[in-house]
Parts: C-alpha cells; sequence; structure tokens
C-alpha cells in the first residue's frame, strides 16, 4: 500500500461548483490524468511524474489544520484522483480529522469515473466525459452528476446518463449542467435545457467569476 501520492497542490478555499457552492473547503488535488479532455483547465496535473509526492500523513495533517481554520469538508480532486487508490489516503484524513465528537471531516471526491471508487468518499460529485464514460457503479453511487457542455452531443449524453441512473439506479443524485469556460454555445444550450427541465440545475464556476482561488 501505497505512503505518499503526487499532489499538484493543496489549498483552503471556497468550493466554486455544484451543490456545495460557496462553502469552506480544503482542496487536495492530486497528479494524473489520462482521461485527455481537450478543454481542460488543469493540463499540468495530467503528468503525476512532474510532481512531488507527499506522505498521506503530510496530506492528512494539512486537512486537519484546515479544519480546525473553518473547512466544512476537504475536496480530493485532480486530474484524476481514481486514478489512485484512495483508501489509505481517506483512512489517515478520517484519523487526523476525528474530532471530540468522533466525526470526522466529510470527504468529497470530484471524478470522471472511469475507475473503481475507492476511500468510500462522503460525497462523490461524478462529471463524466462523453468520450471517456464511466463506469456504470460509479454513476449509480454519486451524489451530483455534473455534465460539461460544450455542444449539443454532450447534452444528449448528459440525458443519457440520467436516464441510465433512472433506470438502473436506487438513489437521486442531483443533476447539474455546467457551460464550457467561455463556451457561448455551450452557454446557451444549458441554460435553455435547464428552463425547462426542472430537474436539472445550472452549475456556475462561481470561483472563476470572482477570481477566488
Ligand atoms: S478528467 Fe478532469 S483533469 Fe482529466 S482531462 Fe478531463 S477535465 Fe482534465
Amino acid at each position: 500500500m501505497k505512503s505518499s501520492l503526487p499532489v499538484v497542490e493543496c489549498f483552503h478555499s471556497l468550493q466554486g461548483e455544484g451543490k456545495h457552492a460557496g462553502r469552506s473547503a480544503y482542496f487536495i488535488r492530486l497528479a494524473s490524468c489520462k482521461v485527455g479532455c481537450p478543454w481542460c483547465d488543469t493540463k499540468e496535473s495530467w503528468n503525476s511524474k512532474l510532481h512531488p509526492q507527499q506522505s498521506l500523513k503530510d496530506l492528512s495533517i494539512g486537512t486537519a489544520k484546515a479544519q480546525k481554520e473553518g473547512a466544512a469538508f476537504v475536496v480530493i480532486t485532480g486530474g484524476e484522483p481514481l486514478h489512485h487508490n484512495l483508501d489509505e489516503l481517506c483512512k489517515e484524513i478520517r484519523k487526523y480529522t476525528l474530532n471530540q465528537e468522533r466525526k470526522s471531516i466529510p470527504i468529497h471526491l470530484e471524478t470522471s469515473g472511469v475507475d473503481k471508487l475507492s476511500g468510500r468518499p462522503d460525497w462523490i460529485t461524478l462529471s463524466p466525459k462523453r468520450h471517456s464514460p464511466p463506469r456504470l457503479d460509479n454513476l449509480l453511487c454519486c451524489q451530483e452528476l455534473k455534465i460539461v457542455i460544450q455542444n449539443s452531443d454532450d447534452l444528449d449524453f448528459a440525458k443519457k446518463m440520467a436516464n441510465l441512473i433512472k433506470n438502473n439506479g436506487t438513489t437521486k443524485p442531483q443533476l447539474f449542467l455546467q457551460a464550457g469556460w467561455n463556451n457561448d454555445e455551450g452557454k446557451a444550450l444549458a441554460i435553455k435545457y435547464v428552463k425547462n427541465n426542472p430537474d436539472w440545475t445550472l452549475s456556475m464556476q462561481t470561483h472563476k467569476w470572482l477570481d477566488v482561488l
């Protein structure tokens, strides 16, 4: 079992997107992604060899410090965090953030869903990609489904993902469409679809609008 992981950055900020937008969060951005989205805004995270290994203990101590400073949850993101087995990292985070009420900080995971789930996260934001669809088991256990809309094919993909959940799942994730950044076509499509389909909500990248790190 690995005792360290390649890390791009860790920082305490506000969650910018989805259901928990605007809440205090500590982010652990792990390196490595082979999904290859052309519009990716974290391409620097793709090659894990370019990023230092950090011990699981140090990552957990950093999370505990942020928790004391007000972080309501930790977000494990990437890159594609599930390229790594997250069992040990999440175990360590839970150990180091255990409070007097015997509760640990909630662990949120942001993933495209292409790999097997690990770490037993408390909240899964699944952001599947049309060119690299997610595993069905990941699709059926997420709390939040977020699809980036660049064009009408992405909208068709969003409907397909929602139907798969509806027809196979027992849980009902919150459904979000998020327009591609600086993409007028995606913005128009997402807004129009959400206006006509009340099951869906528009996800805003509020951290980019507000220039919050
Ligand atoms: S899955 Fe995420 S990190 Fe990987 S290429 Fe796509 S947007 Fe970038």
